[in-house]
């Protein structure tokens, strides 16, 4: 079963709109796709759309990234299984829009400052109706400032520390893990070895997310592989939480692809495990 909780749409920062990822899911013969946009449920709807319209063999599970905040680090929660139409949940999600919004705003004054002009209005059109991320800054920076890829935006503006890093009032783990528990969801911890974190703070990090009851670690994605997988997978087990995965796909490219980290080890339990899929699989 080629199962990926972890995806990207023009809702957020992915490339490609619902309906594109959809159907790419499904030439990738993937069985079960979460679509997890930052910040917003707004892609779901066109997203179950399109598998009923087109009549895809796909299920898709219904979720989301909330960023949240934890000892001075942003930390990505993936929440699977949501209820779209809880209204404290929908409610939550357009606080973390409206601050969302807001640090965009700074984020385009201090690179404003730092000599690059119009960047805000050029990040804003990249991200259309979809939320704004700093990815659509990055974008920016690359297409109308020089900057020589991503990562170099990045590392040189974006980062943690550097000139366009603002401090946002993001909510912290426990607040985001019982919004999504609370809409019938499960808290999933995204991409724990993305947060340049050494391993001390790493077990720190999944220790506390199964004090504040979240549900599973994502232990399968890109660059996950040799030791480092073995390892996450030990400080999870040791936690007692389950493992989840997914590719954070966001557009069709050489490293990341869709349904392409499966595996999760003995050792661990799968979040998908008693999920009612086996009928349509
Ligand atoms: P935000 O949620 O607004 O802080 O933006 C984070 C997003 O920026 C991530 O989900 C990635 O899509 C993108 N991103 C973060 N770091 C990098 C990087 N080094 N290179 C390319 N994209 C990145
Ligand atoms: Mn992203
Ligand atoms: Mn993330
Ligand atoms: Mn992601």
């Amino acid at each position: 079963m080629k199962i990926d909780l972890h995806s990207h749409t023009t809702a957020s920062d992915g490339q490609l709109t619902p309906t594109e990822l959809m159907l790419r899911a499904a030439n990738m013969q993937v069985d079960v796709l979460a679509l997890t946009d930052h910040d917003t449920l707004g892609g779901i709807d066109e997203a179950r759309a399109a598998i009923a319209e087109h009549d895809l063999k796909l299920t898709v599970i219904a979720g989301i990234e909330v960023s949240t905040l934890w000892q001075g680090f942003g930390i990505h929660i993936v929440g699977l299984n949501v209820d779209t139409n809880n209204a404290e949940f929908n409610h939550f999600v357009s606080e973390q829009k409206r601050i969302r919004e807001e640090r965009a705003l700074r984020i385009g004054e201090k690179l404003e400052r730092t000599g690059f002009h119009g960047v805000y209005e050029q990040a804003q059109a990249a991200a259309k109706d979809g939320e704004i991320t700093r990815a659509h800054f990055g974008r920016a920076l690359v297409q109308f400032h020089g900057l020589g890829s991503m990562a170099e935006a990045f590392k040189r503006f974006l980062g943690k520390g550097k000139a366009g890093d603002v401090k946002a009032q993001w909510p912290s783990i426990e607040m985001a893990v019982n919004a999504i528990q609370s809409a019938g969801g499960e808290a999933v911890l995204a991409h724990p070895l993305k947060y340049d974190l050494s391993t001390k703070w790493i077990r720190r990090l999944v220790s506390h997310f199964a004090d504040v009851q979240g549900d599973a670690v994502e232990v399968a994605g890109p660059g996950v592989t040799g030791q480092k997988q073995l390892l996450i997978h030990e400080i999870v087990a040791e936690a007692g939480l389950k493992g989840s995965v997914g590719s954070d796909f966001h557009a069709p490219g050489r490293w990341t692809e869709l349904g392409r980290f499966t595996r999760v080890l003995p050792n661990v339990s799968p979040i998908w495990q008693n999920w009612p899929l086996t009928s349509t699989l």
